[in-house]
């Protein structure tokens, strides 16, 4: 693969604990945010939206982006998480201080998108179906508010989710829907919203069921994530015959800061994201593959770094899928 590939990972959970080095509460290693970025840009990134699921989350988020001109974020709460809005005892001074998160994040060009929010019915018990759609429309008035697009969670519940999606649609400019594990008929159901994309992790390639999923989805719609720490590749996945990089690793208890640490995921690995997607594809030119990705985040998220030379070629090659 060339070295000129450019990749922007939309989805990385830089608070989480993992990237302190704590697992299930014990500390096996130092934070190490740092090293585990100085291996995405040396791989090909050179952006990184780091996700915010909750208020604290997204004002942690925010802060960690502020660390480097090439991390931004997003505000907003996601759909395991939004009893917070009733527990803090007003849910309405809730939203407010997140409108307020947003607009001082965009200020210093650091928040792209409002979310993760959306719809989890595989985890119903940390918060129930009411509670998340009621909640999940309240964001299309963050998103409305503060202009920005949207990073949309959806797992198991795209009636629901396309429902509230379509009477919504006019308050949003565009989205993603990230971390797509759906069938064939959720696929087409998101690509018939004209400015939604679909964000592709580990999680998307795991069988091959998943990959002829996969296969339909065009990449002018498509945009590549980690989800790290979560949704790594592993070896037991179908997409694992088209991976090409490789990075050394050590177990957590072995951890060296030169090493990806084993069953952590990490951004650098989006790079594999993008060897499934153009081997399962069929797509020879990984390099033109990525542009086209890149392209379609710029135009989602950084709209005013569109380029339009890159514009040009990119038109110029269409038609390869
Ligand atoms: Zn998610």
């Amino acid at each position: 693969m060339s070295s000129t590939v450019r990749m922007i990972d939309i989805a990385v959970n830089l608070t989480d604990n993992m990237f302190k080095g704590i697992y299930n509460g014990r500390q096996y290693h130092v934070a190490d945010i740092p090293a585990v970025l100085a291996r995405a840009w040396s791989a090909g990134v050179d952006r990184i939206i780091v996700t915010g699921g909750s208020l604290e989350e997204s004002k942690e988020a925010l802060a960690i982006a502020e660390t480097d001109g090439r991390l931004f974020c997003t505000v907003g709460v996601h759909p395991t998480r939004c009893k917070e809005f009733e527990e803090s005892g007003d849910p309405e001074k809730h939203f407010q201080t997140l409108v307020s998160l947003a607009k001082e994040g965009i200020q210093k060009g650091k928040v792209v998108a409002v979310g993760e929010c959306g719809l989890d019915y595989d985890r119903l018990q940390f918060c129930p179906s009411e509670t998340q759609k009621k909640y999940f429309e309240k964001q299309f008035e963050l998103a409305e508010a503060v202009k920005l697009p949207m990073f949309l969670h959806m797992r198991a519940a795209a009636e629901d989710f396309c429902n509230i999606l379509a009477q919504n649609k006019h308050r949003f400019s565009a989205g993603v829907a990230h971390s797509f594990t759906g069938s064939a008929e959720d696929r087409d159901k998101l690509l018939s919203f004209d400015n939604l994309f679909i964000g592709v992790n580990g999680c998307s390639l795991k069988t091959t069921e998943n990959l002829d999923v996969l296969r339909g989805i065009p990449i002018e719609r498509m945009m590549i994530e980690t989800d790290s720490p979560y949704c790594g590749i592993k070896n037991t996945h179908a997409g694992i015959k088209f991976v090409k990089s490789v990075w050394p690793s050590k177990k957590k208890e072995k951890y060296e800061p030169d090493s990806t640490v084993k069953d952590r995921n990490e951004p650098c690995i989006v790079r594999q994201v993008l060897e499934v997607v153009a081997g399962c594809k069929g797509i020879g030119d990984a390099e033109h593959l990525s542009k086209t990705l890149y392209h379609n985040t710029c135009r989602v998220f950084f709209p005013q770094d569109l380029d339009t030379a890159a514009d040009a070629l990119l038109e110029s090659g269409l038609n390869i899928q």
